[in-house]
């Protein structure tokens, strides 16, 4: 097994791989946004970390490292999935630091490949049942009746970045950040490529298991 951290861009299924990962394999999934969202609210912290997540900039990279060094420590050597975390290059050198100071490694970086069109039909046809939280796609996989969710009835909802226009945006962030980093993950010879249309949790799961 290894350790992992996923780039991926907005509607790549990162969520679905990470669910695989979790039960299939045991992985600690760490999400730095989670981490984050969990301080205390009442605390003067809470309060300025719901602030800047609220205004979707970022949290500062000292706040984001001290959650996860002491997340990383209580799993003791369990190995995890990481996620949220890294945002960009000065991160991921920062997270390098912290790993050797843990004398934990990172084994790999798995970019997950999919083509804009099907990404972009992905995000836009996402519907969701607000109360059993089931998936369902317009396009790829549709509910027996339009609109409605198949296990509770419910009337299906979408994100509202789930359209056209906040795609593009989301999408631009992502490729101006993913670039240098896989870049960065590159010359580690850590990056590893995955497509994210065919046969995905075979192709992670052999990725994962390939010593
Ligand atoms: P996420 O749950 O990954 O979508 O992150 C939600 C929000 O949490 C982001 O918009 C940031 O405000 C903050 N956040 C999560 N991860 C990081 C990180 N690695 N560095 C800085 N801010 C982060």
């Amino acid at each position: 097994m290894k350790n992992v951290l996923f780039i991926a861009p907005p509607a790549a299924g990162k969520g679905t791989q990470s669910d695989m990962l979790v039960k299939n394999y045991g992985y600690v999934h760490i999400s730095t946004g989670d981490l984050l969202r969990n301080v205390d609210i009442n605390t003067d912290l809470g309060k300025r970390i719901r602030e800047i997540q609220a205004s979707g900039h970022l949290v500062e990279d000292e706040i984001v490292f001290r959650l996860l060094e002491d997340k990383l420590k209580s799993i003791k050597g369990n190995h995890f999935l990481l996620d949220g975390c890294v945002r960009n290059v000065k991160q991921a050198s920062m997270l390098e630091d912290l790993l050797s100071k843990l004398d934990v490694k990172l084994d790999a970086v798995i970019v997950l490949d999919v083509p804009y069109d099907v990404l972009l039909k992905r995000a836009i046809g996402r519907i969701s049942c607000p109360r059993c939280k089931s998936i369902y796609n317009k396009f790829f996989k549709k509910p027996i009746k339009v609109d409605v969710c198949d296990n509770c009835n419910e009337k299906l909802v979408s994100r509202n970045d789930d359209n056209e226009e906040a795609f593009k945006v989301r999408y631009q962030t992502y490729l101006e950040n993913a670039t240098p980093l896989m870049d960065f993950y590159d010359k580690l010879n850590k990056l590893i490529k995955v497509d994210g249309t065919k046969d995905t949790d075979k192709k992670i799961s052999e990725t994962i298991k390939n010593d």
